[in-house]
């Protein structure tokens, strides 16, 4: 049976973010399988009237390279991904990509190639002491640059064991 516990992870200021826990099991599964590459994709979901994001499916997207330290999407899945979505009423709310080394803080260049895409929440993937672990950024752009606020889950031991 399918555990649809939600996660709600809150952004000071800003709309939460709705994951169901299953959905953040798949994405952390897709990660995994594709190690030592970086891996990711897209969520697709809706904004509720309040404008909490609620997350209803992960769309993994092929990335264009393999590369343990730089993933992104080939250009064709993700069209076609956001085709599909907006079809289906749906739109997208967040990316995903895995970090296999560091400390899953977005890079730099992260930030920069998000640029434009304020309305979207950023997923990062990465492992630590033998755990698969999400983390959840928003990120801004001022005068000073590049910056990020993230998001913390409703509860503290959000973490899964990788079947490493
Ligand atoms: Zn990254």
């Amino acid at each position: 049976m399918s555990d649809r516990f939600l996660l709600r992870i809150a952004f000071a200021g800003k709309p939460s973010l709705l994951l169901e826990r299953d959905m953040a099991e798949e994405m952390l599964q897709y990660a995994v399988e594709r190690l030592p590459y970086e891996a990711g994709g897209l969520i697709a979901g809706h904004r509720a009237g309040d404008g909490t994001q609620c997350a209803s499916r992960f769309i993994a997207l092929e990335s264009a390279f393999l590369s343990e330290t730089r993933y992104t999407a080939r250009a064709s899945l993700a069209v076609r991904a956001v085709f599909a979505t907006e079809q289906r009423g749906e739109c997208m709310i967040a990316t995903v990509h895995s970090h296999p080394q560091g400390d899953g803080l977005p890079s730099e260049r992260d930030i920069r190639e998000a640029f434009g895409y304020t309305d979207l929440l950023h997923i990062i993937i990465h492992f630590a002491q033998g755990k698969a672990q999400l983390r959840f950024f928003s990120y801004q752009t001022s005068e000073n640059g590049f910056s990020y606020l993230e998001g913390h889950p409703s509860f503290d031991d959000f973490m899964f064991d990788t079947p490493l």
